[in-house]
């Protein structure tokens, strides 16, 4: 392992629990504390002590420590953006400064859990990402309610909706105002360093940048139209393209048509709620449609072929003699289609039979002569 053994630094074990390194932190920490060990190299070994506690002490640091060693913390560099894997996230040993803190004034515990809650100095916003810039920067998501029918459903269909949102400013291109100087502030890295002095030394630790907002760049003009914000608030036309086979309750993702994002960074995503409004005629049970079909008890009996509609129009039917009530019919590819694959479902005919309530004299004349037949 490259660098530092911090297990060996803290005298324990590669498997010890966070609370046996907390234990064997606090027994050296005292020991070597610069304001009660005025031995030569106290300093030193105390700087070593926290450095491997601060690590240690923390799940992900601890995870990085042992696949990569102590090279990925880069110590006693500096601990703004680009200062090595943690970024802001890091502490900054390389200034330790104990002048002014007596021993007694401070609590050890509070001091070791802001190692051991990973909170640190400085946040831990960044960690394993580099440095963010701009907080909230990124636009608002939106959802957009859309009714469409069976039908539109089966087949898919293009949609135009009106959607109200912040959307980007023409007047800047997005931008906020015009003439981009460097911030004065944070001299165009978009981060402002802070300085905390602690029993321990100089911690040093990065956020955004207000007045730039993390951007670097401040303008001479802001924007009248949008007043710097690179959003003005408009109701766009959106076509959208809902597939075959959609589902109700189904979200579908517009990329890039949430609100526009701060000053030109990235817009939100729009999500579109699909509500399928029920049909007078068909029941959807997956991609199979189901419906109820009345014939004459004749039909029934001598079967027959007849018309009953379908997602696409009017088919024929072929019913079977002797079919019985209730039975079902299978109309083969004749459902929805399937979402983003081949095929459709079927359609599932439920066969009603319609009895006569009256019949004449010569109706009734054939029945008989029928049941006759049958002795
Ligand atoms: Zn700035
Ligand atoms: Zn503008």
């Amino acid at each position: 392992m490259a660098g530092k053994d911090y297990y060996k630094i803290l005298g324990v074990d590669k498997s010890a629990s966070k609370e046996e390194i907390k234990k064997a932190y606090k027994k050296l920490a005292k020991q070597y504390h610069p304001d009660l060990n005025k031995e030569d190299g106290a300093a030193e070994k105390f700087k070593e002590l926290n450095e491997a506690a601060s690590v240690l002490g923390d799940d992900e640091k601890r995870k990085q420590y042992d696949q990569f060693g102590s090279d990925a913390f880069k110590y006693g560099t500096g601990a703004g953006p680009g200062a090595g894997g943690f970024g802001a996230g890091g502490f900054d040993f390389s200034g330790f400064d104990f002048s002014g803190f007596g021993f007694d004034r401070f609590d050890f515990d509070s001091i070791f859990d802001t190692f051991f809650s990973g909170g640190g100095f400085g946040g831990r916003s960044s960690r394993g990402g580099g440095f963010r810039r701009a907080r909230h920067s990124r636009g608002r998501d939106l959802a957009y309610e859309l009714a469409i029918t069976l039908e539109e459903a089966a087949n898919g269909v293009k949609k135009k909706i009106k959607v109200t949102k912040n959307d980007i400013c023409e007047e800047c291109d997005g931008k906020g105002g015009f003439g981009e100087v460097k911030c004065p502030d944070c001299k165009g890295t978009g981060a402002i360093r802070h300085t905390q002095r602690t029993p321990f030394g100089i911690f040093q630790s990065t956020s955004t940048c207000r007045t730039c907002n993390g951007t670097g760049e401040v303008f001479k003009d802001a924007c009248g139209e949008c007043s710097g914000a690179g959003t003005v608030r408009k109701t766009k036309t959106i076509e959208v393209d809902v597939p075959a086979g959609i589902m109700d309750q189904a979200r579908l993702r517009v990329n890039g048509e949430g609100e526009a994002g701060y000053r030109g960074s990235e817009p939100g995503d729009l999500y579109l709620i699909i509500h399928v409004e029920p049909s007078d005629i068909f029941e959807r049970i997956g991609d199979d449609l189901v419906m109820e079909q009345k014939i004459s008890f004749t039909q029934a009996i001598l079967g027959a072929k007849v018309k009953v509609p379908t997602i696409d129009g009017e088919a024929v039917l072929k019913i079977p003699p002797g079919t019985s009530p209730g039975a079902v019919l299978r109309m083969s590819g004749k459902g929805m289609k399937r979402l983003h694959s081949f095929g459709r479902g079927d359609q599932l005919v439920k066969i009603t039979i319609e009895m006569p309530k009256h019949l004449n004299r010569h109706q009734e004349k054939l029945l008989r002569e029928f049941e006759e037949s049958l002795e």
